[in-house]
């Protein structure tokens, strides 16, 4: 069913195996983001068989300006992030699985949460994602590798509203609360997150709230929705409403909270957020460095650089995405050059080429 998305997606972008020898951070495609928590983002893919229509990232088939997309290595991702959570020397890491695209189809996902959850210092595994793509089996085999939290991805129950605003017609939400009756037997905590479509998904938005208290979302440990405020963002797909204020949206979560009797908003102290050691950056805006291109990047007119010299290590090395023509590619990849560093906002690093 979705891999048939997945083909699509195929035809249409160069699919980008990342090397085992690429550094892990610097990107937003793939790899590790840090942002000086004890919370440490984890990217296995971008690749996503839906096509939301208020897509933040610009993922799926219907992609505008994509014009290639990142399967990670599992190895060189889990060998760097043993090396960052050894850095941030604490010993309640959660490694949060999300990305560009959709986690779930990444085709070593067990793999992935089994070394995360073996390693020392790690506490808490979740992964943000819309779940549709498991089988009961797939899902067992995530909660025996240590899946601790899925933070769900679900924006109604309807079936024909949950289509149209995945932009996928295959879309099943039957299926998806399936799974979560499911997740929940098997041990892992589920929390739901939808995105409020001011005039799409109002009432869909209370129906998710009465059908996860009823399952008991968030275990009692944590509300069962936390609900996420639409924002259009400047490369996202953009939704024709009205957009509401963060005035108005807490107004009305705290609204819904004492008109149904559910907890819908969590402080960082319950969800265990502090402050951990940042990664160090090595380089700074308006640096110049040496870089070898190695591929495209995820948007058109981006190319996937690494700055050298490489010391061999996580904390250090890092990848940059390098803006220049699209017309220089045959010219660009494979040798290497000189970039100026535009942003290097948590460790991701931009830079134009000289
Ligand atoms: S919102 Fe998530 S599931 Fe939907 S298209 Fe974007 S990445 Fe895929």
């Amino acid at each position: 069913m979705w891999r048939g998305s997945i083909n699509e997606i195929e035809r249409k972008r160069e699919i980008i195996r990342v090397d085992r020898g690429t550094p892990q951070v610097g990107a937003l495609a793939f790899g590790i983001v840090d942002r000086g928590t004890n919370i440490i983002e984890v990217r296995p893919t971008t690749l996503c068989p839906l096509s939301c229509i208020y897509c933040s990232v610009n993922a799926g088939p219907r992609s505008t300006n994509r014009w290639a997309e990142f399967i990670d290595d599992p190895e060189a991702l889990l060998m760097a992030l043993e090396e960052v959570v050894r850095f941030k020397g604490t010993r309640d890491i959660e490694v949060h699985i999300d990305g560009m695209g959709e986690p779930g189809v990444y085709p070593y996902l067990v793999d992935l949460v089994r070394g995360i959850k073996t390693m020392d210092g790690v506490s808490m595994v979740s992964m943000q994602t819309r779940l549709y793509m498991f089988t009961v089996d797939e899902l067992r085999e995530l909660a025996r590798a240590g899946l601790d939290r899925i933070n769900l991805s679900i924006d109604t129950l309807n079936p024909g509203l949950a289509k149209k605003i995945s932009g996928a017609p295959w879309y099943d939400i039957d299926h998806v609360k399936e799974l979560v009756v499911k997740a929940l037997e098997l041990g892992i905590n589920v929390i739901a997150s939808p995105v409020w479509l001011p005039g799409i998904n109002d009432d869909d938005i209370i129906e998710v709230i009465k059908w996860a208290r009823e399952l008991g979302l968030g275990r009692g440990e944590l509300p069962p929705v936390l609900i996420q405020k639409y924002v259009p963002h400047k490369r996202g797909r953009k939704v024709r409403i009205r957009v509401m204020t963060w005035q108005e949206f807490w107004g009305r979560i705290k609204k819904l909270e004492g008109e149904l009797g559910v907890r819908l908003t969590a402080m960082n102290n319950e969800l265990n957020i502090h402050k951990a050691p940042k990664l160090p950056k090595p380089y700074n805006v308006g640096d110049y460095v040496k870089v070898r291109i190695i591929s495209r990047g995820i948007i058109k007119g981006e190319f996937l650089g690494v700055i050298l010299p490489l010391k061999d290590s996580a904390i250090h090395d890092r990848v940059i995405t390098v803006i220049a023509d699209p017309r220089m590619e045959k010219m660009l990849i494979g040798n290497n050059v000189k970039v100026r560093i535009i942003e290097n906002d948590n460790n991701i690093y931009i830079g134009k080429l000289i």
